[in-house]
């Protein structure tokens, strides 16, 4: 984050730190991420106790250069030239300093909170207002106790607004963000179950939330919400919204859908006043009253708030990673462009390893309230920190400010026609291409330009959930126990580099896939993980050794065989791992076997054990459990045997993951997270709202057809329908992976809003649904599954299970990935 500059003199004063000040530095950037080091010299590094403690990070931290810490009293560090500040609490001591630079501006501040919608509202907003007002607010939805606080060290001395949303999951959070915002103007969003369970009940929820209005001037909300609450409202001036009740400041009393707008009218000021917002799905339509009577609260006419809702534009927070022309992978970000957000891009470009080669595609960036030249000369210096290849500018204030750049490559274009002309010449191939434009210079034409054309069936997968799903099985294990992250079978239909340079990126300790040539493609995108490989073939293990892959051994064939490839060519201690049969009974060594096991190990100079492992058959059900327990007993019977023999430990794991959840005394040394990494475990009830699918299939209609009572429909004259009615046909079929058995009423899918069943067979490459007295028509978006209709449905339609869904989407069906 970049911002204005304190000495770190002054910040140990304002924090009120012990410690001794080696070297007078200036401080400018926030820095809480080791991974994402900026402006290193001028940055302060906080050492929070987050999931990991950021302690561990310090030296990761000086090593990219940084000099300035906030760390906890306690052991020191012994790093020469660095200023350590000494505090109780360095998270604390980030909201004391975020709150300090807030109370040096004078700006009007606008607070918003709420469970649904805040960063919706916030960035409409912003659209709303940016014409005149020079306006600073969160990036992206950087809402917590981290996020705000590095969003309000943004505030310069040219803002006049700031907008900030501050999100809360618990009670006594809200407090600390209301003294980082102070806000002058409250807006409250919708309330919903978001969050519930950090709260004992609904009541308390809501009156946390309106904490951060505790010292405003003006509270805008939807009374129909909030109808129970009048008492708990202490801001002097309120400015209302309703549906149901004319006494609000706004009431709308009209709504109607005019071809895929909506209109509203409503009783403002004793007058009648309307209003058209360019969406009509439930959750846009309140963000927009909500932003419609913000604007009027603010003191803007009627007509003017209606010129400008009109004009809203859809926000997308999330960028999308697609395969692109010429074996490219693209990096779509096309939504919005300020220095904040390209930082989050550029460290998303970072991770990928599957191309050498990284290109930047920059527009300029609109309103950053910076001086052009200190705003180019900062995107240079942050370009130049990054692995970028080529930069490729679009703007004129670009082509102004080229001589703040030094890429070997760089090319500046006036604006996105002269590029799009280019486009050939610039030969994309084999790299990894980041799309960034604020939203006026249409990138999103480049894009298309650029990614390979999705046939209109595509799974999309959410990165940060499987994120989180990933921080959700690391908070069940013991510290110090590893995690090694199952992505065979195409990481269960959910992609190869791309989820796995995610989890390198979140330091997972291990990778696991089934084929040796599943290894070798990880590693030509650049996985360096250690990568554990279930089924070795003989005939491959060339390749196995050349991309450094370990191979399980099963059987003592397969050792003799290894033994002799590794003798062969003097290959020494080549990495092995030791699959033990405790009662799954499909590969391993069974406890009969340990002993000739041992013999065979014995003195063996040409592998090294690094791990014993065996596998759970029933782990996710109760009336097995004496069954498991016969297979730990086994297994350790196992491990203690073989580590006698070799004389050194090796890493002991048994569980998948319903075993994280059910056996967590199994845990030993390492777990082996499979389909909860994509969000399906049975054993967790599914009230944890923590673990989300990762993964949602998504189709559209190719054509509606009036069907008469009598017509059939589909091979075999399978489908019927009782009355006259109309089906549509869309574009999927078994050989996507929507088999068979979900044909003739089995399966169900959701079309705008309603699901509806398939009629007659399933075919090769469509399907037809029964949309009777549905209004729908061509090209509209079907939804096979995602996280409301969830896979787990799907599996019990047809008796299968989640897993067979997953790893049967074809390799056609195009995977997009998302990134907040
Ligand atoms: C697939 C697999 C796992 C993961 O199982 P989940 O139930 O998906 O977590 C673990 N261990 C082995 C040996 C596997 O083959």
């Amino acid at each position: 984050m970049h911002s204005n500059q304190y000495s770190i003199t002054e910040v140990k004063q304002i924090i009120n730190a012990g410690g001794n000040i080696v070297n007078e530095n200036t401080i400018s950037s926030l820095l809480t991420d080791s991974r994402r080091i900026n402006n290193a010299a001028d940055g302060l590094f906080f050492a929070l106790n987050a999931r990991r403690n950021g302690h561990e990070f310090v030296a990761e931290a000086y090593a990219a250069g940084v000099r300035n810490f906030v760390v906890q009293h306690g052991p020191e560090f012994n790093l020469p030239g660095a200023n350590f500040l000494l505090v109780d609490d360095p998270l604390t001591a980030l909201q004391v300093l975020a709150a300090y630079h807030r109370g040096q501006f004078n700006l009007q501040v606008i607070g918003i909170t709420g469970s649904n919608g805040k960063t919706i509202v916030k960035e409409w907003l912003y659209q709303l207002l940016a014409a005149d007002k020079n306006i600073v607010r969160n990036p992206k939805s950087y809402n917590s106790q981290i996020g705000v606080p590095l969003s309000v060290w943004q505030i310069n001395g040219r803002n006049d607004l700031g907008i900030f949303e501050a999100g809360i999951s618990t009670i006594n959070e809200m407090d600390k963000l209301e003294a980082i915002i102070k806000p002058e103007i409250g807006v409250l969003t919708h309330i919903g179950p978001a969050h519930d369970e950090g709260f004992s009940n609904r009541r308390q929820k809501v009156l946390e939330k309106l904490r951060l209005f505790k010292k405003a001037k003006k509270l805008i909300y939807n009374y129909d919400q909030l109808t129970d609450y009048q008492k708990d409202i202490q801001v002097k001036e309120t400015f209302t919204w309703s549906r149901k009740f004319k006494m609000a400041d706004l009431y709308v009393f009209s709504e109607t859908v005019i071809s895929k707008k909506y209109y509203l009218r409503a009783y403002f000021q004793k007058r009648e006043i309307e209003c058209l917002i360019p969406f009509s799905d439930q959750a846009s339509v309140e963000n927009a009253i909500t932003c419609w009577a913000t604007m009027l609260a603010l003191g803007y006419s009627a007509v003017e708030a209606d010129k400008r809702i009109e004009r809203l534009a859809p926000v997308s927070m999330r960028l999308e990673l697609k395969n692109g022309i010429n074996d490219c992978s693209v990096i779509d970000d096309s939504y919005n462009s300020d220095l904040q957000s390209l930082e989050i891009a550029l460290n998303f470009l970072g991770q990928q390893n599957q191309h050498e080669k990284r290109t930047l595609i920059l527009s300029d960036i609109l309103q950053s309230g910076l001086q052009q030249d200190v705003l180019y000369c900062q995107v240079a210096n942050l370009i130049g920190t990054q692995k970028i290849d080529r930069f490729i500018g679009v703007g004129s204030a670009l082509m102004n400010n080229q001589t703040c750049f030094a890429l070997s490559e760089q090319h500046f274009f006036s604006d996105t026609a002269a590029l799009l002309q280019q486009l050939k010449q610039l030969n994309f191939r084999e790299e990894t291409i980041l799309i960034k434009g604020s939203r006026s210079f249409e990138f999103e034409r480049i894009s298309r330009a650029l990614s390979q054309k999705a046939h209109e069936t595509i799974m999309e997968i959410n990165l940060n959930t499987l994120l989180g799903n990933l921080n959700f099985y690391r908070s069940k294990l013991k510290p110090g126990v590893k995690v090694m992250a199952m992505v065979k079978a195409f990481s269960y239909g959910s992609g190869t580099f791309e989820v796995a340079n995610m989890l390198q990126y979140n330091k997972v300790d291990y990778l696991a896939v089934a084929y040796i040539d599943e290894g070798v493609a990880l590693r030509r995108a650049g996985i360096n993980l250690p990568v554990m490989v279930l089924n070795p073939e003989v005939s491959a293990f060339d390749k196995l050794v050349e991309y450094k892959l370990q191979p399980v051994i099963y059987s003592f064939g397969l050792l003799d065989d290894f033994v002799v490839y590794s003798q062969d060519r003097s290959i020494l201690n080549y990495p092995i791992h030791l699959k033990i049969d405790t009662g799954m009974h499909r590969l391993g060594f069974e406890n009969l076997d340990i002993e000739i096991l041992c013999d065979m190990l014995e003195e063996n100079r040409y592998v090294r054990v690094q791990s014993v492992f065996s596998h759970l058959a029933a782990s996710e059900a109760a009336q097995h459990d004496e069954f498991t327990k016969k297979q730990i007993k086994r297994f350790e019977k196992a491990f203690k045997e073989i580590e006698k023999t070799l004389g050194y430990k090796v890493i002991k794991h048994l569980c998948n993951t319903a075993g994280i959840i059910r056996w967590p005394s199994a845990h030993y040394d390492m777990v082996r997270l499979g389909i909860g990494l994509y969000g399906v475990d049975s054993s967790v009830p599914a009230s944890e709202t923590a673990l989300q699918p990762i993964a949602s299939l998504k189709t559209s209609i190719a054509q509606v057809k009036k069907i008469g009572a009598g017509d059939t429909i589909s091979y075999g004259r399978s489908g019927s329908l009782l009355k006259d009615g109309k089906i549509a046909t869309v574009r999927i079929g078994y050989a996507d992976g929507y088999l068979r058995a979900f044909g003739n009423g089995v399966g169900k899918m959701l079309v705008k809003g309603t699901m509806v069943p398939t009629v007659g067979n399933i075919t090769m490459d469509m399907c037809m649904l029964d949309v009777s007295g549905l209004d729908v028509s061509e090209g509209d978006e079907v939804i096979i599954f995602d996280e409301q209709h969830r896979i787990e449905e799907l599996a019990k339609q047809i008796g299968t299970i989640p897993y067979e869904i997953l790893t049967n989407i074809s390799q056609r069906v195009k995977r997009v990935y998302f990134y907040e």
